[in-house]
């Protein structure tokens, strides 16, 4: 983590210290009131909860310190995702997205952005930094990609982008803001799902949308509003409270995730060890110098699906489980969703399992199947 992502991550911890009246609680309240004392509409800051509630705010407000942009705040990563297509795309205009990437958001562009005339064009995510952006309107990216970890260069393909007149978008749930700064490498909109290691406890769905561009902001926040796709109030408390320990936490699975990869692909067992965080690994130069960690997911392969299936099941220390950035360390074949990958292929997410612990189980696991 650089020191940008730690003097930010202090002063995220103290956001609200400074404005608390003598005797106010220092955890945020949860304010669930569907509607508000309203004798006249103006500068009133709450009059409906679709349109803003204040315990939203207290989140936006901490996110966007990490983010160092203003955050609008969604009930999924999903829920974010589609803000920043529907706030960008429009019938006749041109998508492009990665193959590779994650499955929903292309499941989403096919099944619904193309039927509205957007033009969905799918690229792997290897190939980003060299595809004609012309007539894109919009371009998505995911590095490192979801499953695969295949890494793309930011600001090089923000340069593209812009050249061609389209906007970026970066989903980096894979990274948080505190390993990876998208908008300062360029890119327009960073989306990202906190329902994976911000809030990191598997206990709620969130995400959020930030960008330093205005009118897009503006965009953003009329979308909620109007697609009524709006957070509770209960789950804004919930990421809140979990983004407090997020740096912490990633300390923990980013160094357990290094060593475990080293181990992994030192392995007999084990073929093709994904971890941009390896010096070998295809995906490190590109990830030394965009990223300040590399993470806590790892992919490896093991012979075929029987074999995978068994070393899930044998380890006691890994939850089979899809999505991943949890507090317990989990694990899954993708290709059990369609994804495009090697029956034997498991996505690993570390959790903060004491590293040697973990170690020895994933080891005994990995030796018995
Ligand atoms: C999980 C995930 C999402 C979707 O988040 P939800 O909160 O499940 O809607 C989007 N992008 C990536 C890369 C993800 O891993």
């Amino acid at each position: 983590m650089d020191s940008e992502a730690q003097r930010r991550f202090a002063q995220m911890l103290h956001h609200r210290t400074k404005s608390l009246a003598p005797g106010a609680p220092l955890a945020p309240e949860i304010i669930t009131a569907a509607t508000y004392h309203c004798p006249d509409v103006d500068n009133i800051a709450y009059i409906y909860g679709r349109a803003s509630t204040p315990t939203w705010d207290v989140l936006e407000a901490q996110l966007a310190i990490l983010e160092d942009a203003p955050c609008v705040a969604f009930p999924s990563g999903m829920a974010a995702i589609s803000a920043a297509l529907f706030a960008t795309l429009g019938g006749g205009k041109r998508l492009v997205l990665p193959s590779d990437g994650y499955y929903v958001s292309r499941l989403l562009s096919q099944d619904f952005l193309a039927s509205f005339g957007v033009e969905v064009v799918e690229i792997p995510t290897l190939q980003m930094e060299h595809f004609d952006y012309s007539g894109a309107a919009v371009v998505l990216i995911e590095t490192p990609s979801n499953p695969g970890l295949d890494v793309c260069d930011i600001a090089l393909i923000a340069a593209k982008v812009h050249a061609a007149g389209g906007v970026l978008i970066a989903d980096n749930t894979t990274m948080t803001p505190l390993l990876q700064r998208p908008l300062d490498h360029g890119a327009d909109i960073v989306v990202a799902a906190d329902t994976k290691a911000p809030a990191g406890h598997s206990d709620v769905l969130f995400g959020h949308v930030s960008t330093r561009d205005a009118t897009l902001l503006a965009r953003l926040r009329e979308w909620r509003r109007l697609s009524g796709a709006v957070p509770g109030s209960f789950e804004a408390w919930l990421v809140h409270r979990g983004v407090e320990t997020l740096e912490v936490r990633l300390e923990r699975m980013c160094a357990s995730a290094m060593e475990i990869a080293t181990r992994l692909s030192a392995h007999p067992r084990v073929k093709n060890t994904r971890y941009p965080g390896l010096s070998q690994d295809p995906s490190h130069v590109t990830a030394k110098r965009q990223m300040s960690g590399f993470g806590f997911l790892i992919g490896f392969e093991l012979e075929d699906r029987a074999r995978a299936e068994a070393f899930l099941t044998a380890c006691p220390y890994i939850a089979q489980a899809t999505s991943f950035g949890s507090t317990h360390s989990s694990a899954e074949r993708r290709a059990r969703w369609g994804d495009a990958v090697p029956e034997g292929f498991i996505r690993l997410s570390v959790g903060i399992e004491p590293r040697d612990v973990l170690w020895a189980a994933i080891e005994a696991a990995l030796d018995q199947t």
